[in-house]
């Protein structure tokens, strides 16, 4: 099919269009018409039954912008840059890593500006202007902004949902009321400012991102839960050393593919919801991330890839492990915990050296501060007992005094603790979905053609009208029972659309456009005995059903149940 065909359905049908058109347009950025619109939710909506309903990560909804600190501590200030080179002559500017990659002929290529430069200065890479190309350099990928009254507060539109999740762990830890593992998830927007984004849907500068960020004991994760669900899916994975290989997911495992089941159980689960979107699997592969191609705060990361016509291969999720980087980073940044605890099977017996306070010099020394002090000094832990061992020494902060205290005031003992448990920084396991990408990619693959005209597959559960209601021709009566079955179809919840304009067969062509899977025409028999057509998008095939039964059997198609069902129910029916 041509690919400029679905394009102008799209625009045309009211699926999508660029932003700011009357103004001239901005790239980046787009808009979802209504038929957009609405598949888009509905993409939204089966992630949610994914992730939400199905792995049971309560969904969050956290703010778009950040002050800086959160992004200096998550490392996007200084790490989340992409590298680009402009001409000397024309002064276009290109995402370097994307130029050398097309002009090379290469799957992917190391993002480091050094390489970059190499690979250019080897090759002779010009300008498609035929330009001498300057020095290859870093740029930020955040739109910066100024938070309260004159901008005062440097803020960040950000880049990933994921922070705002992060920064919430000790609450959530809470809410899930201390057990390890447990996911979060979120769906929202997220801004980059792309170098030159060109390729529709693909590269936005304002996108909707669907994460869950799984907190994980780095010790459990070679064990998934419910591995058991899924350690027979086949993947198609292609690792780092570029020899693809297609393994269940316990064999990838086993065989050190994937590093632990925790990562291989959201590759499976992902191509689970991918397949269900209507994408097929021989169009689907997972790609490992080359060491300087992943993000700065991932350990491994796996692409969740889908081969496109207009595009080839597209990342449509990241699925990474960020270790504890993430919590770390913010840890030290805020200075709250963001640690988790691990109960030991058998307590512990530990011997350590603790501070005691001296009250009989302390309380005359210090009076009311006394008990104060005594409390801090018996917080302490064994390194400062035996940091005062050294030094006889001891400085402490208490309300808005600073106290030295020496060996007159405290002493130093052996005390036999119980330890039960131990504190740790949990990992993060993140499936990082670009909605946008899903959608180009279910629209591409959606679209077909029956007799000359295009037909969009799309899979009932997203699709954005699911029923259309004809009567046969534009008489009275037929008219009358077609708008009454309509309205009794919204009132049930169904999206659907009236049509009594142009000939049967026009009408067919124009809903199987926009990818309605059922239409429904109300003919003369209809008026005898209360049935009407029932009629298949995908391959035009019609049933008779009886009209009052037709609002539950849409939904029933629309949540699983399949055709080849409905005709086995009739034909045992009559
Ligand atoms: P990343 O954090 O780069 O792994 O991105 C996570 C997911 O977001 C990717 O797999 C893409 O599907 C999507 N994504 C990233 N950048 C963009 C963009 N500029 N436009 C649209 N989607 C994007």
């Amino acid at each position: 099919m041509p690919q400029d065909v679905l394009q102008e359905i799209l625009l045309r049908r009211g699926f999508l269009c660029p932003s700011y058109e009357v103004y001239g347009g901005v790239s980046g950025f787009y808009d979802y018409a209504p038929l957009g619109a609405m598949l888009k939710r509905n993409i939204e909506n089966l992630w949610r039954r994914y992730f939400v309903v199905e792995e049971g990560f309560f969904e969050v909804d956290t703010p778009t912008i950040a002050p800086e600190q959160v992004f200096v501590a998550s490392g996007h200030v200084e790490n989340f840059a992409d590298p680009v080179v402009s001409c000397r002559k024309c002064g276009t500017t290109y995402r370097a890593d994307h130029l050398v990659q097309e002009r090379l002929g290469l799957s992917s290529v190391s993002a480091e500006p050094e390489k970059l430069q190499e690979l250019i200065n080897e090759h002779g890479i010009k300008c498609n202007c035929g330009g001498e190309l300057g020095e290859v350099a870093r740029s930020s990928l955040m739109f910066s902004t100024g938070i309260g009254a004159g901008g005062r507060r440097r803020g960040y539109l950000r880049p990933e949902t994921a922070q705002g999740m992060f920064i919430l762990f000790p609450r959530l830890y809470a809410f899930y009321r201390k057990r390890l593992p447990f996911g979060v998830a979120q769906i929202g927007r997220a801004y980059r400012n792309e170098i030159s984004p060109r390729q529709g849907l693909l590269r936005l500068r304002e996108f909707t991102q669907a994460e869950a960020e799984i907190f994980v004991d780095p010790a459990e994760k070679a064990k998934h839960p419910r591995f058991a669900k899924y350690a027979g899916d086949r993947l198609r994975l292609l690792p780092r050393d570029g020899v693809e290989v297609v393994l269940s997911a316990s064999e990838a495992v086993r065989r050190g593919v994937l590093p632990h089941e925790f990562l291989a159980y959201y590759l499976a689960h992902t191509q689970r919801f991918l397949l269900e979107l209507g994408i097929p699997a021989e169009r689907l592969r997972f790609r490992q991330h080359l060491r300087d191609e992943m993000a700065h705060y991932a350990e491994d990361c796996w692409d969740a890839e889908v081969k496109t016509e207009r595009y080839g291969w597209v990342e449509v999720v990241g699925i990474a492990d960020r270790t504890d980087y993430d919590l770390r980073a913010h840890e030290r940044m805020s200075g709250a915990e963001m640690k988790a605890f691990r109960q030991f099977s058998e307590p512990v017996v530990r011997r350590e050296l603790r501070l005691v306070p001296e009250m009989q010099t302390l309380g005359p020394e210090f009076r009311a501060l006394a008990p104060k002090i005594a409390e801090k000094v018996r917080s302490l832990g064994e390194r400062a007992a035996r940091e005062f061992e050294r030094t006889g020494r001891l400085e402490v902060e208490v309300g808005d005094e600073r106290v030295v205290l020496t060996e007159r005031h405290l002493r130093v003992e052996e005390v036999e603790l119980r330890v039960t448990g131990e504190k740790f920084t949990p990992h993060v396991i993140e499936p990082s979905f670009g909605i946008d990408r899903i959608l180009y990619a279910v629209l591409e693959c959606a679209l077909s053609e029956r007799e000359g005209k295009r037909v969009l597959r799309l899979r009932p559960a997203i699709a954005p009208v699911k029923a259309a209601v004809f009567p046969l021709l534009a008489k009275e009566e037929l008219e009358k029972l077609a708008r009454s079955l309509f309205e009794e179809l919204r009132r049930q919840g169904v999206v659907a659309v009236y049509d009594a304009s142009d000939s049967i067969g026009r009408r067919y062509a124009r809903v199987d456009e926009i990818g309605v899977p059922f239409a429904v025409t109300v003919d003369f028999e209809s008026l005898e005995n209360g049935t009407v057509t029932l009629r298949l998008r995908d391959t035009a095939e019609q049933l008779r059903v009886a009209s009052r039964e037709v609002p539950e059997l849409i939904r029933s198609l629309c949540s699983g149940m399949s055709w080849q069902e409905l005709r086995e129910r009739l034909e045992a029916e009559s």
